[in-house]
């Protein structure tokens, strides 16, 4: 395997290796549409990878969620429902 040439960055040298890597087209998991890209990619967008991260993270995301709410909640009126 080569080496990563100083003035690439890890980022770049990670896409050009991707980019030489075989191409294939696939179905997307979510949506359906066509894509091309390398044999492991399931999506066709960030957009349908978020959605699928979103349900496999439900409670967890919910329960963040619920405890920022909380904490904005007691910043903003701390005294609202104490009197
Ligand atoms: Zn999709």
């Amino acid at each position: 395997m080569a080496t990563r040439p100083k003035k690439m960055t890890a980022s770049e040298w990670a896409r050009a290796a991707a980019a030489a890597r075989e191409q294939v087209t696939g179905h997307c998991a979510v949506c359906g549409a066509e894509f091309t890209g390398t044999k492991k990619r399931a999506y066709c967008s960030q957009r349908c990878a978020m959605s699928v991260y979103r349900q496999r993270h439900r409670t967890e995301l919910a329960a963040k969620r619920r405890e920022y709410y909380a904490r904005q909640k007691a910043a903003v009126a701390p005294a609202v429902g104490a009197a």
